[in-house]
């Protein structure tokens, strides 16, 4: 299911480890800490002395005040009592200053984490989204964002405050007397050290926890971006019965680490009032040999009361610290799957001709997981000159879809080469490659946006004038102009608001629109009825006019005009020529498809039925 776990590399080939994960997440947060190194720097410098008045400084002069009245010395009191007021107006100022400043560094670090993220994951290979959960990826990237900002709430402004408590308050114990300090130092580690080894010890569950709630967020994402076929299949009951699974795990290890908590907590909470009580006794020793004041006493109690306050924080803080860790973990670890289809480090620039010669070199592609022996595409070459239009056709999973998207080099050839105009596609930019090429896929999908966003996805520059004159020769304001909101109409998530045929005429109008000069149509017009495709291939014909193209067509009636077809079999090609050539060879592949088609098109049944009998 995690199928990307397996190939999670870095860009050394080294698989991922643990410790390696973790360096990368504190790298990344701090880079997007210092984002604005200029207002983190100012919320150290506010907070710290903020905490020094409130936390230290306010019990100090307390004390003070107490053995004012103590000593009967009244008329101080109230100098101490203003100096509290003076110092709690201190405090207020500089947090107040020191709160607006990491407000802000902390969204710019957000909004660069969440860009870095995105930016990574749109990086990725095509292999990447094909195996990854979509529903997961996006959860990750706004995971991440949280995770950082309760990493950040931690290092500007949890940790600061606890070390500033602790070292200034042992200060000024170690001032009035080193062996109280030394006693309170001793039993603050011990507590601390509970909660650290707890701690570490409840973080495996943590671990497990985080990857299984993903599993139940990917798993319900799964099924329902696909709810349509669910619906139809009447499956609810069993993707109900499917959720189960992770959500048994998750519950598992959400109550390991709910309940792990129960000992760590308490026997923290008994430690913490041992050491109170211990601390208790030993200054009631010192004070009756004359070592401390009373007012040191008190001081003690009061402070200890903030130590031992502040350890139970520091317990908090490792555990939100953990937390942040554990759920940056996942987002990191993604970040790090290696991409395989890099742009050369000089990438070649093509001729700025309008046509191009498209050859391929004995071509062969295995699939990663495809057995030994079992090439989607194998030893396929051909060469198209500039302008000339190529059918290709042959049965489904004969390997022409995978021969488009080693075209559009989604991913690279086992073996051979692609090359066009004398250049191989790797020896170009994936950017430039892909602009000369204009593609219509299988089944193309749409993004949740409007009519005209979809077709101007190819250009957004492009006036509205030009969107709809491609739009007129895909035959897309045939049902565009009828929509509510015309070509403003949202088409659903992937395009679901749109019939099969009318996301292809989206598609082609997007591929019109884009006017490169190699068009690749992988079954661009399968969904059409024979009607629409009539008008649309007018369009197409225009398109073709002057260009490389190669076009794949299930429906042979499409494909007749073409200059040349090649007919694929088991990734090879196995005939190669006009569609009278190919009709005249009598037992070949073509001329038993076109038997079957009646005007050129396969009917379904007999195509299934031509299909399985070939088969056999
Ligand atoms: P066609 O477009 O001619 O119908 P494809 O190129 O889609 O054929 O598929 C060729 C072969 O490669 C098929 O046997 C198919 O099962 C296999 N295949 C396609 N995509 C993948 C993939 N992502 N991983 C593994 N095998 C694949
Ligand atoms: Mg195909």
């Amino acid at each position: 299911m995690y199928y990307w776990y397996n190939i999670s590399m870095y860009q050394d080939g080294t698989t991922h480890r643990e410790g390696r994960i973790n360096r990368e997440i504190h790298k990344l947060f701090w880079q997007a800490n210092f984002q604005d190194k200029n207002r983190l720097i100012l919320t150290y410098l506010t907070r710290i002395p903020a905490v020094a008045a409130y936390n230290v400084f306010i019990p100090l002069v307390s004390a003070y005040g107490i053995q004012a009245i103590i000593d009967k010395r009244l008329d101080q009191v109230n100098h101490y009592a203003l100096l509290v007021i003076l110092l709690s107006i201190f405090y207020c100022l500089c947090w107040s200053i020191g709160g607006i400043a990491i407000s802000k560094q902390a969204i710019k670090g957000s909004k660069y984490i969440q860009n870095r993220i995105f930016a990574n994951f749109l990086a990725k290979d095509y292999d990447f989204y094909t195996n990854a959960y979509f529903g997961s990826l996006g959860a990750q990237a706004a995971r991440i964002r949280d995770a950082f900002n309760m990493y950040g709430e931690i290092v500007t402004l949890a940790l600061p405050k606890q070390i500033t408590i602790v070292v200034a308050g042992v200060a000024i114990i170690a001032f009035q007397s080193l062996a109280l300090a030394v006693a309170t130092v001793v039993a603050m580690l011990f507590v601390l050290s509970y909660t650290v080894l707890t701690s570490s010890w409840r973080l495996q569950f943590r671990r497990k926890t985080s990857e299984a709630s993903s599993e139940v967020a990917g798993s319900i994402g799964d099924s329902l971006t696909h709810g349509p076929t669910v619906k139809s299949f009447a499956m609810e009951d069993y993707e109900m019965q499917r959720l189960q699974k992770p959500l048994a795990r998750w519950a598992k290890e959400q109550y390991r680490t709910w309940v792990t908590f129960v000992p760590a907590d308490t026997g923290r909470m008994l430690l913490a009032a041992i050491t109170t009580a211990v601390l208790l006794i030993y200054s009631s020793r010192l004070y009756q040999q004359g070592a401390i004041s009373i007012t040191i006493v008190i001081l003690i109690q009061l402070y200890v009361i903030r130590l031992v306050a502040s350890t139970l924080d520091i317990a908090e803080m490792i555990k939100r610290y953990e937390e942040a860790m554990g759920n940056a973990y996942e987002p990191v670890k993604t970040m790090g799957i290696l991409v395989n289809i890099k742009d050369p480090e000089s990438p070649k620039k093509l001729a700025q001709s309008t046509t191009h010669t498209l050859e391929l070199q004995e071509v062969s592609y295995q699939y990663p997981e495809a057995a030994k022996s079992q090439y989607a595409v194998s030893n396929f070459s051909q060469k198209i000159k500039p302008g000339e239009k190529v059918g290709l056709v042959g049965y489904s999973g004969s390997g022409k879809t995978t021969l488009t998207k080693l075209l559009l080099r989604f991913m690279d050839v086992t073996t051979g080469k692609i090359i066009i105009d004398g250049l191989d596609i790797k020896e170009i930019g994936q950017k430039d490659l892909r602009n000369v090429i204009s593609y219509v896929p299988q089944e193309p999908l749409l993004f949740h946006r409007s009519i005209a966003e979809n077709i101007a996805y190819a250009n957004p520059n492009a006036p509205k004038s030009i969107v709809i004159k491609a739009a007129k020769m895909a035959y897309v304001d045939e049902f565009a102009e009828e929509l509510p909101k015309g070509y403003d109409t949202l088409v659903g998530e992937r395009g679901v608001k749109l019939s099969g045929g009318q996301r292809q005429r989206v598609a082609i109008a997007r591929a019109l629109l884009k006017d490169s000069p190699i068009l690749v149509l992988d079954e661009a017009t399968s969904a059409l009825d024979s009607k629409s495709e009539k008008y649309i291939q007018d369009g197409l014909r225009q398109l073709m006019k002057n260009r490389t193209s190669l076009v794949i067509a299930h429906r042979l009636s499409t494909i007749q005009r073409m200059d040349r077809i090649v007919v694929m079999d088991k990734g090879r090609v196995v005939q190669n020529g006009t569609h009278q050539q190919l009709l005249e060879e009598e037992n070949g592949i073509y001329s038993k498809l076109w038997s079957h088609q009646s005007g050129g098109y396969i009917g379904v049944v007999s195509s299934f039925a031509s299909e399985e009998s070939e088969a056999l």
